[in-house]
């Protein structure tokens, strides 16, 4: 099973925007391109939200029936490891195997040699087409990637195995993450952890490697441009030669994770992978529910006070709600408005302040990134937020469209 050039994760909390989302890219695909849409949903997500991963399957195949998707389409398994597999190896077919918390787990010093000797022929100075400066390579450093990643790669090579014994092999498009860790794997760290993969057997998709720079949830990428550029350029020749050296898919490409709202990097990425005919995985998640809020917020009446209450209560708590997000929001909360101030607000002001158009002089990234990690208090709302969601359907699925063809499809291909 090959996961086309272009492809995009799309999350959705709460699994009632399939259809609007599948229509963004659809309609990104009248322009001749050929993007997949990845509907992901991590088991934390699910247990936040109490849903099953049998749910993103229905919501993806009713999409793809409603509107008649001729295309490939995945269920993701997102940032699932050997303990969280199981209840989605029945329903997805795209597995997002997270080793992060293996990184830097120790190995063998004869595991560490055997590696190191392996890669005799790239000591000295490693030439990789297309990168115009040669990258030294030493014995020590290799010893250094070897003693971080040898264990993730064997610990993303036991889950992929675990799967390719339950699914059968090519049935299931393979992607390794390491993206939720503070430091940025650099890219000669990258052609070294694809060389681990392929050695393992691992027959990656995707990978998906912390860039540099801060990917906050919900907001735009903070970090030097320029940087990113080039290394963002290097690890899609990184992995064209990896493809080639190692015998990796010859599909294998980059998967920008918490890839939703980078609108500065977009203009980069699309630029580097059109110089070099590369594609790319781009994975969103909350964009989604950020959308249902401002939906709501514009329906105005019972929508618009759901949308108060969410924000009244995401301020009430919190340090709880953003606690297991510490490492992915930056909210200076002495720019959050008080409750009052918000509970005078009309829709429109709600849906400005909230929605993601940074010259917009309403807009508080502050509140868009409060808002993005209090889904779990909508969760709790149940029902009568899944009503909500159902009543006010129009107005919403129209955000959810906008947001994702306008904003993110249009900037990231050109259109
Ligand atoms: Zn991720």
């Amino acid at each position: 099973m090959k996961l086309g050039k272009f492809s995009i994760g799309t999350g959705d909390r709460f699994s009632h925007q399939g259809e609007a989302q599948l229509k963004a890219i659809m309609k990104a695909n009248e322009s001749g391109l050929d993007i997949s849409p990845v509907w992901n949903k991590s088991n934390r997500e699910h247990i936040y939200v109490h849903t099953k991963p049998e749910d993103v399957r229905k919501e993806a195949d009713a999409a793809v029936v409603a509107l008649g998707f001729k295309g490939k389409y995945f269920v993701d398994a997102d940032h699932i490891n050997l303990t969280t597999v199981e209840p989605f190896v029945e329903t997805a077919n795209f597995f997002t195997l997270d080793v992060a918390a293996f990184i830097g787990k120790p190995s063998s010093d004869e595991a560490v040699a055997e590696f190191v000797a392996s890669c005799d022929k790239y000591l000295g100075e490693l030439k990789v087409p297309g990168i115009n400066h040669s990258i030294s390579v030493t014995k020590v450093l290799l010893e250094e990637i070897a003693s971080k990643f040898l264990t993730a790669t064997q610990q993303a090579s036991e889950i992929y195995k675990y799967l390719a014994e339950k699914k059968g092999v090519g049935n299931f498009v393979t992607e390794v993450s390491m993206d939720e860790v503070e430091n940025p794997q650099t890219p000669v760290y990258l052609f070294f952890i694809l060389k681990m993969l392929a050695d393992k057997g691992v027959p990656v998709q995707t990978i998906a490697p912390k860039f540099t720079g801060r990917f906050n949830k919900g907001v735009d990428y903070r970090g030097d441009l320029q940087q990113f550029e080039k290394e963002f350029e290097e690890d899609v020749l990184v992995i064209d030669y990896a493809v080639k050296e190692f015998g990796l898919p010859e599909e294998l490409k980059l998967s920008v994770h918490s890839g939703s709202d980078k609108f500065s990097i977009y203009p980069i990425m699309a630029k580097v992978i059109k110089k070099h005919d590369k594609g790319l995985h781009l994975k969103t998640a909350g964009t989604t529910w950020l959308e249902e809020v401002i939906g709501l917020a514009l329906a105005g009446g019972d929508g618009l006070d759901a949308a108060k209450y969410i924000y009244s209560h995401s301020l009430n708590r919190k340090d709880e709600l953003c606690g297991p997000y510490a490492d992915v929001i930056d909210i200076d909360t002495t720019q959050l408005p008080t409750i009052d101030e918000v509970n005078s607000w009309s829709g429109e002001k709600f849906a400005n302040t909230l929605r993601h158009i940074p010259e917009h002089p309403d807009y508080n990234s502050n509140f868009r990134q409060l808002i993005h990690v209090a889904y779990k208090v909508a969760a709790e709302m149940g029902d009568t937020y899944y009503g909500l969601l159902v009543k006010h359907k129009d107005v919403i699925a129209q955000c959810v469209e906008e947001n994702i063809y306008d904003r993110h499809l249009k900037r990231l291909f050109s259109l």
